[in-house]
């Protein structure tokens, strides 16, 4: 496989590979057309995998010129491989890049999902920024970092997997095996499975959290320490790359109330560690629209 497209684009075809959906559309001047949505298929074998692929990328392939994929998990080389062995219904090792050229006959580049959706908010931003991180706290909790004005991948794909750094050894395990994640008490997994004691078993992320919002003060200490976690993390990432800027995303990152509690959490720090924090601003597109900026620029750099 090419490791640069060799194409000039007119219309960028992009896939979005998440762990409920994968989403596939055209991209042109930074808009996404035609989009189209199918859940993702949980199987271990890849064949079901293959398959929705073939659904999602035939009907738009004679429009595109090239393939860019924003997926979940780590992509290293081309191959994605999964962090947590949860996701995807325990697929792994599965060779994107190859499967999907194979499949739409067009050069195909790939990177995680929020190193994708990372570049997006950056190509949103206005002003002199050019160190920023990109944190998202939903199901799991994700990151892409870009650094004098370039998206941070890594020579294995892992660069920005900062929902796997350390927020507490004597924290739950993590689905990526390890224990005291910031994502095993920060996502939105998490604080359902928190109040899973209070409210039941059925109690999700989203149930948690609007008990926190009806006042509930058992409830309202889970986000409160999602937020400080999350607030910790951001702390880390400031302390550690000197950045000016984090967007803050996902389904609980964008909850009502929630970024006040994580900057609240991050001006009892010390100021060298305080860093400006935005709602993000691309919404659930921003994988699509990431990748295929991302794919782009490898083409013309
Ligand atoms: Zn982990």
């Amino acid at each position: 496989m090419p490791n640069r497209l060799t194409r000039i684009y007119h219309d960028l075809f992009s896939l979005d590979i998440g762990g409920t959906k994968l989403a596939a559309a055209l991209v042109r001047d930074g808009k996404v057309t035609g989009r189209n949505q199918i859940p993702t298929p949980g199987s271990q074998k890849p064949d079901q995998l293959i398959a929705a692929l073939a659904t999602l990328l035939t009907p738009l392939v004679p429009q595109a010129k090239y393939l860019a994929i924003a997926s979940t998990g780590i992509i290293d080389n081309g191959v994605l491989t999964a962090l947590n062995p949860a996701n995807l219904g325990g697929l792994n090792r599965f060779e994107l890049v190859d499967e999907a050229s194979r499949i739409s006959g067009l050069p195909t580049l790939a990177i995680n999902d929020a190193q994708a959706a990372a570049w997006a908010e950056y190509k949103a931003l206005s002003g002199p920024v050019q160190n920023m991180a990109f944190v998202t706290v939903s199901t799991g909790v994700g990151a892409g970092i870009v650094l004098n004005g370039e998206l941070q991948t890594g020579p294995r794909g892992i660069a920005g997997h900062a929902g796997h750094m350390l927020a507490d050894p004597t924290g739950p395990r993590c689905g990526c095996g390890r224990t005291g994640c910031v994502e095993a008490i920060a996502s939105g997994t998490a604080i359902g499975k928190a109040g899973q004691a209070i409210f039941g078993p059925d109690c999700s992320g989203q149930t948690l959290y609007q008990h926190a919002l009806s006042g509930h003060r058992d409830a309202i200490a889970i986000v409160d320490r999602s937020a400080r976690v999350i607030a910790n993390l951001i702390a880390d990432l400031r302390i550690s790359l000197d950045l000016d800027l984090i967007a803050l995303g996902g389904s609980v990152g964008l909850a009502e109330g929630y970024l006040d509690r994580v900057k609240h959490h991050l001006s009892t720090l010390p100021a060298t560690y305080h860093t400006d924090i935005i709602s993000a601003q691309c919404g659930p597109d921003a994988g699509l629209l990431g990748a295929a900026d991302w794919a782009k620029q490898q083409h013309v750099s």
